[in-house]
């Protein structure tokens, strides 16, 4: 990480409390916390000149520290989604990957994987093999596999995968975070919740 040299910690002043609180979700505990305290990033040497909600929060929860750099970026991350029952090993090891890259801000890796990923659903489900990602995302959709209500989600995905499938594009936080709960809710409707119902026998 290069920082220009702007890097410095205010240890000159009182550093339990930050200039400004924060709200974020913990890498370490997952929770959505508040948090005042922590150590500030300062402007200069001497350790003055806050720069405000950046330097390391402290997670009033677990007590873990988090450093909000400054570009923002949250070190750790944290992940989204949930652990998904049910699943074949394959589909389990592609989309706790694309779960950890979220973690670390890998965020077109996130996009990629779960693209990858949802062709593969897809063909496991009979559509025809090397299609466009729009194309699967829409056979998921007209096939059942994805709610009606999810129409304008499914729209959205699909209309971000058609617009370049043979550059690859930087991707962000939000377009990351929007496939891989969608992902999740496949994975979630389709695999864990079908095999969580005890199917009872008819004899
Ligand atoms: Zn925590």
């Amino acid at each position: 990480m290069d920082f220009g040299g702007l890097l410095h910690w205010n240890t000159k002043y009182d550093n339990s409390h930050m200039t400004s609180t924060r709200s974020y979700t913990c890498g370490y505990c997952g929770t959505h916390v508040s948090s005042e305290k922590g150590l500030r990033l300062a402007q200069y040497k001497d350790g003055s000149g806050d720069i405000t909600g950046k330097g390391i929060y402290l997670c009033p929860n677990c007590k873990g520290p988090t450093f909000f750099d400054l570009y923002d970026v949250q070190h750790p991350g944290y992940l989204i989604g949930q652990k998904i029952n049910h699943i074949p090993e394959n589909v389990d090891s592609l989309y706790e990957e694309a779960r950890n890259s979220f973690s670390v801000n890998a965020f077109t890796g996130v996009v990629l994987l779960c693209r990858k990923l949802l062709m593969n659903i897809a063909v496991s489900y009979g559509a025809v093999e090397g299609k466009s990602f729009a194309s699967y995302v829409q056979f998921l959709f007209d096939e059942g596999y994805v709610s009606k209500s999810s129409k304008q989600w499914v729209d959205h995905i699909r209309k971000e995968g058609n617009s370049a499938t043979h550059e690859i594009e930087i991707k962000t936080k939000d377009e990351a975070e929007l496939i891989l709960l969608f992902t999740e809710m496949i994975l979630k409707s389709n695999y864990e919740y079908p095999a969580s119902i005890p199917i009872k026998n008819e004899n």
